[in-house]
């Protein structure tokens, strides 16, 4: 009996940190490469226009205090301990949004002597959301089905946003 009021009661923690989670995601931005495209993009969503906040997704500056690690360019060799280091401090459970195609794939640097590839070379990526860059509607998109995904307890599994463009994540923690 008290076995099941004590499952009862992780339950309902549970469905409420899940419920605070997913209507008041805090973000981190990092940018590990990229020419600035798609930093701009992301720092549109937060204009009126597209205002991104109402869904509760606010844009601070601590990656300890973060949910949400969205991540701009490519990996480059001088940026990969400082994103690594970054995803470390953010306290668990924690996701990975990857925006553009350079943080898919290394996109216009690929295969650059400085950069290592996509953001999935170092950390695990839970959405991409490709483009170069990507309009701030899909930028919103891809944190919408992020947190829908959320919702509905399919997570840590990477989702797609558009069939066939988003790459495979490379799970586990970095090496
Ligand atoms: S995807 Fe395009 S806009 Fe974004 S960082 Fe790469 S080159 Fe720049």
């Amino acid at each position: 009996m008290q076995n099941n009021q004590g499952n009862l009661w992780q339950n309902v923690m549970d469905q409420v940190k899940t419920w605070a989670r997913v209507n008041s995601p805090w973000a981190i931005h990092f940018n590990s490469g990229s020419c600035n495209g798609c930093d701009i993009e992301i720092l549109a969503t937060l204009t009126p226009r597209y205002d991104m906040e109402r869904f509760g997704v606010k844009l601070q500056g601590s990656p300890r205090h973060a949910d949400i690690l969205i991540c701009t360019g490519p990996v480059t060799r001088q940026a990969r301990e400082r994103l690594i280091r970054i995803y470390e401090q953010m306290p668990e459970p924690k996701f990975v949004v990857a925006v553009g195609s350079c943080a898919l794939s290394g996109g216009a640097f690929q295969g650059c002597y400085n950069v290592e590839g996509g953001i999935d070379q170092v950390l695990p990526v839970n959405a991409y959301v490709p483009g170069c860059p990507p309009r701030p509607e899909a930028i919103i998109d891809g944190l919408v089905k992020l947190l829908q995904a959320l919702d509905n307890g399919t997570m840590p599994e990477p989702i797609t946003l558009k069939p066939g463009v988003a790459v495979p994540s490379k799970s586990g923690n970095p090496a």
